[in-house]
């Protein structure tokens, strides 16, 4: 799996309180028990968060043209073998925090 990316992004804000931290994994990699468990919210044009239907867990979040799904970091038993790796949309973070942790930032998105 991917390093773990924190997007401070005005969506992942205000559904979090905070970031989203994910990693993400290969579509054909990625095998899902429980699916009727997971609702899909189109949060923007071409993408699409999905949450635990029953308790409201943020899971994932697809961009439906790429080809592999984001999964929320915090999901996984620990340890998980993941790292942070750098944080996007630095330019929309909330005002109550600073980032601090040395890693690379982006203003926007990094690709
Ligand atoms: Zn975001």
């Amino acid at each position: 799996m991917r390093e773990v990316i924190a997007c401070h992004c005005s969506q992942c804000r205000k559904q979090t309180g905070l970031y989203y931290a994910a990693t993400n994994v290969l579509d054909s990699d990625l095998d899902l028990e429980g699916a009727e468990n997971i609702t899909w919210y189109r949060s923007s044009p071409g993408a699409r968060r999905g949450f635990c239907k029953t308790c409201g867990s943020a899971l994932f979040w697809k961009r439906e043209s790429d080809d592999y799904s984001s999964i929320m970091a915090g999901v996984f038993d620990t340890p998980s073998g993941l790292a942070f790796g750098v944080h996007i949309f630095c330019a929309d973070k909330g005002d109550f925090y600073e980032i601090n942790d040395g890693l690379p930032q982006f203003a926007q998105s990094n690709s």
